[in-house]
This record gives C-alpha cells, sequence and structure tokens, in this order.
C-alpha cells in the first residue's frame, strides 16, 4: 500500500566535475522548446544554461528556477578545489542582475519544466544529451508538504510575465486578452 504521506519527485543531479561544457544540453532544451517544436535552435531560449570560463576549465550547468523582482545586494565568492566561482554561477534565478533565463524577444521569464509533455519522457531531454554524464535524472520519494513551492507558481512569475507582454503588446491588449480568456473559461 502507498503511503500518502509520501510523494515522488523528479530530480536532476549535476555533477560539475563531469560537465565540459559542449552546450548539448542547451541546444536540445531550445530545440525542444520552440515554436513549432524543433524548428530553431537558440540556446538563448533554453531552460539550461552552462555558465562557462574555458581558461579556467570551469563549466557550471544551472537549470532556470523561479523569477525574482529583486538583485542581490552582494556577492559571494566561492573557492572550490582551487576554482574560483561567483555565486551567480549557481544561481537558478531569473533576476535583474543578468540575461540568463529570460525569453529574448518578450523578456518573460523562462523555467525548467523537466520536459513536460505527454506521454511522459522517461528522462529530461538535457540528461539524454549529455554524453557525458555530467546530468543524471532520478525519481526520489520525500515526504508529502516537501517540494510544494516548486510545483506552484509563484505570485511575482505572473507579475513578471504579465509585465513582460505589456512591454511588448501594451497593456490594454493585455488586459482585453485576459477578460477574453476569463469569459472563454467561465462559459
Ligand atoms: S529538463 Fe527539459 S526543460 Fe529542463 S532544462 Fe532540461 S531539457 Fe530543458
Ligand atoms: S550536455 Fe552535459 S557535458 Fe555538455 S554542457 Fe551540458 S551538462 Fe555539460
Amino acid at each position: 500500500m502507498s503511503d500518502s504521506t509520501k510523494k515522488v519527485v523528479k530530480r536532476i543531479r549535476i555533477n560539475v566535475d563531469k560537465c565540459n561544457g559542449c552546450r548539448g544540453c542547451e541546444v536540445i532544451c531550445s530545440a525542444s522548446h520552440a515554436t513549432p517544436r524543433y524548428s530553431s535552435v537558440n540556446p538563448s531560449r533554453a531552460r539550461i544554461r552552462v555558465i562557462r570560463d574555458p581558461l579556467a576549465d570551469i563549466y557550471v550547468p544551472v537549470f532556470a528556477g523561479e523569477y525574482t523582482a529583486a538583485e542581490c545586494a552582494g556577492r559571494d565568492q566561492y573557492t572550490i578545489d582551487g576554482k574560483e566561482y561567483e555565486e551567480c554561477a549557481f544561481c537558478r534565478a531569473s533576476c535583474p542582475s543578468r540575461d540568463v533565463f529570460k525569453e529574448p524577444d518578450s523578456g518573460l521569464p523562462l523555467k525548467c519544466d523537466m520536459c513536460e509533455s505527454d506521454p511522459t519522457l522517461e528522462e529530461p531531454l538535457c540528461v539524454q544529451w549529455c554524453l557525458a554524464d555530467a546530468l543524471t535524472f532520478e525519481r526520489v520519494e520525500v515526504d508529502a508538504g516537501a517540494g510544494g513551492a516548486a510545483a506552484g507558481v509563484a505570485p511575482e512569475e505572473i507579475d513578471a510575465g504579465l509585465e513582460a507582454l505589456a512591454k511588448t503588446y501594451g497593456w490594454s491588449k493585455v488586459i482585453d486578452a485576459v477578460a477574453r480568456m476569463s469569459r472563454n473559461g467561465n462559459r
């Protein structure tokens, strides 16, 4: 019998030491999220970005996480195995400090969806394309209360999405569209 206090969550484990900076993960992610699907390849639309410093042999794959409206007031510096990393190298947020994890045309924040699809993928595409095994997929059982925030959408994310659309199309068109959709949804 299944334990109702537990749930299964999907997780991608990142091994920074194995990443060689090939950017295959960015390619497949952006292609699979293009409209129509696979019609273009543009890593700036990918939900995973590889922070690269080839001279220092530093490659850090980072997945797009939550949108945040404010940037950090300070920065921490990390030293790991003699290599220097800035805090931003590990950060998953789409934020005002940098351009990553924003849709290039509209400015909409991007977020990894673990390749949501029907039928469900056995493994996310970036994991399948990572020949260096820097990315590995796992399903883990956690307490039902944990990970709730990841499943929901933060109100700031909705605000950011609407603001980006308004910048492109103007508030009146956005408001008209929302009103129309809400009328259709209530029928
Ligand atoms: S899991 Fe899927 S959506 Fe997320 S970064 Fe990888 S390819 Fe992109
Ligand atoms: S596909 Fe794998 S090895 Fe290549 S950049 Fe992405 S995480 Fe690194």
